[in-house]
C-alpha cells in the first residue's frame, strides 16, 4: 500500500484515484478547481471505441488549407499563437507519415480493445451503474465521395477490432433517426460505441466517489519536489505534501509539470465549442457525427448536445463562441427546427501530435506517472488508462506494451 498524490480530478485523475483506491492505496486528488468544468465536463459523451485512426494522418494533413480558410470551420487557429503552436504542428507533420499513422492505429486499438471491459470495472469499483448505453454511432457524409472513405475507414476498423459497420443511403438514415432533413449522401453506422448518461453527472459521482473513500483536495498544486524520502506535492498556499508516488494528470496543464520535472511533451489545446439544450420536445435515438463538418450531435439521458471542431490556441486565449454559434447555424442544415437558446461551453482537449496519450513513468524517476494527452478520446480511455497507472505503480519492470505511450518519444 502506498501513499499516492494525483494532481489533477478530471476524468483521468478520478480514474486513476478509483482504480488505484480499490488496490487499497491511500489516495489524495488535488484538484484546482473542484465546481468548474473541464474538457472531461462537457464532451460529446461518446464511448468511442471504434476510433482507432490517428487525426494526424496524410487525408486530414491535404484537408488543412481548406478547413483554415473558413475560421468557423471543423479547424481554425489562432495565429498570434502560432509561435507557440509550431513544434507541436511540425510533430503533427510528422506523425502523418504513413508508419506512425500506422503505429499509432495500432497502438489505439491496444487502448481501445480493454475500454469497455475496463469501464463496466471501473464503475462496478465506484458503486456506479447505469451510467453506459450502447447507442452505435452514425457519421454522416454530405458526399458519395465522403462516404465511400468513411466506408473504407469502418472496413478497416473492423478489420483491426471486429466491430461492424453499415452503409446506409440517406432515406435508411431518415428511417432511423427522422429529425434528419436537408441533403446528405448517406451514413456509416457502427453499432460498438457507448455512450455515458452525461459526462457532468458521471465525472462529479467518480469525485464524490474520490472524496468518499480517499481524499479530494480544494488546491491548486504548484510545484513537484523530489526528494530521497518522498516525492512532495507543493500546493499554492505553500504547504507541502509527501507521497511515496504521484500521478500527473492535470489534462493541458500537464505540461508544465512534466517540463518542471525536466521532460519534454509536446502538448497542446485542441479547443472545442458546443451548446446543450435540455428543454428540447425532442431527441437523437443515436448520436450523429458530422464528417464534413467536425462535429456531432449526442443526445445526452437529460439533453441535447451539438458540438466539437477543433480551435488550436493557447489554453487561456479568450473563448470565440461564435464558434458554438456556427454548429448551430450548420445543423440547422439537418435539423431546421433547432432553436436558439441553450448553454455554450468551451473545454481544451489535452492533445499529443501524434494522438497518443501518455501513459508512463518519469524516465529518471519511478515514483513519478504522467497520464495525460488523450485529446479527443479521453473520456473513451479513462478506465483502461486508469487500470494502466495501476500496474505502473505496482509493478517496476518495464512495459513493452505500453511503450508507445512513453513519454520519451518527444525527445
Ligand atoms: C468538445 C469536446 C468533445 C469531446 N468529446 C469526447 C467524447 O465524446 N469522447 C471522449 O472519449 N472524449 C471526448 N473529448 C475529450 C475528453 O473530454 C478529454 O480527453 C478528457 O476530458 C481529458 O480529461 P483530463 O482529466 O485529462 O483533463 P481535464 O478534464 O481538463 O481535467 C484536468 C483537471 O486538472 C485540474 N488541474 C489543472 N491544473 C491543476 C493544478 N495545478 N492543480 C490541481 N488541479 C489542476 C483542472 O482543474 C481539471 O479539473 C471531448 C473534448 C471536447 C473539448
Amino acid at each position: 500500500m502506498a501513499r499516492i498524490g494525483i494532481i489533477g480530478a478530471g476524468i483521468i485523475g478520478s480514474a486513476t484515484a478509483t482504480w488505484l483506491m480499490s488496490e487499497g492505496h491511500e489516495v489524495t486528488v488535488f484538484e484546482a478547481d473542484p465546481d468548474g468544468l473541464p474538457a472531461s465536463s462537457g464532451n460529446a459523451a461518446l464511448i468511442a471505441v471504434s476510433e482507432i485512426t490517428p487525426l494526424a494522418n496524410l487525408a486530414n494533413l491535404s484537408s488543412v488549407p481548406r478547413w483554415l480558410l473558413d475560421p468557423l470551420g471543423p479547424l481554425a487557429l489562432r495565429w498570434t499563437d502560432l509561435p507557440a503552436l509550431t513544434p507541436w504542428l511540425l510533430g503533427f507533420v510528422r506523425a502523418a507519415l504513413p508508419a506512425q499513422e500506422a503505429a499509432g492505429r495500432k497502438a489505439l486499438a491496444y487502448l481501445m480493445k480493454t475500454a469497455v471491459a475496463d469501464h463496466l470495472r471501473l464503475g462496478a469499483m465506484a458503486g456506479i451503474d447505469g451510467h453506459l448505453r450502447l447507442t452505435g454511432f452514425l457519421s454522416l457524409h454530405d458526399t458519395q465521395k465522403g462516404l465511400r472513405a468513411g466506408h473504407k475507414e469502418g472496413l478497416l476498423v473492423k478489420a483491426t477490432l471486429g466491430h461492424d459497420c453499415e452503409r446506409l443511403s440517406s432515406a435508411d438514415v431518415r428511417k432511423r433517426v427522422p429529425q434528419l432533413e436537408g441533403n446528405f449522401a448517406g451514413a456509416i453506422f457502427t453499432p460498438e460505441y457507448l455512450m455515458v448518461t452525461n459526462p457532468l453527472d458521471v465525472l462529479r459521482r467518480y469525485q464524490s466517489h474520490v472524496r468518499s473513500r480517499g481524499r479530494l483536495v480544494s488546491a491548486s498544486a504548484a510545484a513537484v519536489l523530489q526528494t530521497s524520502d518522498a516525492v512532495l506535492i507543493r500546493t499554492a498556499d505553500g504547504n507541502h505534501h509527501p507521497f511515496d508516488r504521484i500521478v500527473v494528470s492535470a489534462g493541458i496543464w500537464s505540461r508544465d509539470f512534466a517540463r518542471s520535472l525536466g521532460v519534454k511533451v509536446l502538448l497542446e489545446a485542441e479547443r472545442g465549442y458546443n451548446t446543450t439544450y435540455t428543454d428540447l420536445p425532442w431527441n437523437l435515438s443515436t448520436p450523429v457525427g458530422f464528417a464534413d463538418h467536425g462535429f456531432i450531435a449526442s443526445p445526452l439521458a437529460d439533453g441535447f448536445r451539438v458540438g466539437g471542431a477543433v480551435e488550436l490556441a493557447k489554453p487561456d486565449t479568450p473563448p470565440n463562441y461564435a464558434r458554438a454559434r456556427e454548429m448551430r447555424a450548420k445543423l440547422r442544415r439537418y435539423i431546421p427546427g433547432l432553436p436558439e437558446g441553450g448553454v455554450e461551453w468551451m473545454g481544451r482537449r489535452p492533445s499529443t501530435p501524434d494522438s497518443l496519450p501518455v501513459i508512463s513513468r518519469h524516465p529518471h524517476d519511478k515514483r513519478i506517472v504522467f497520464a495525460f494527452g488523450h485529446g479527443h478520446l479521453g473520456l473513451t480511455q479513462s478506465a483502461v488508462t486508469a487500470r494502466h497507472v495501476a500496474t505502473l505503480i505496482a509493478e517496476s519492470q518495464p512495459m513493452p506494451e505500453l511503450n508507445p505511450f512513453d513519454v520519451r518519444r518527444f525527445n
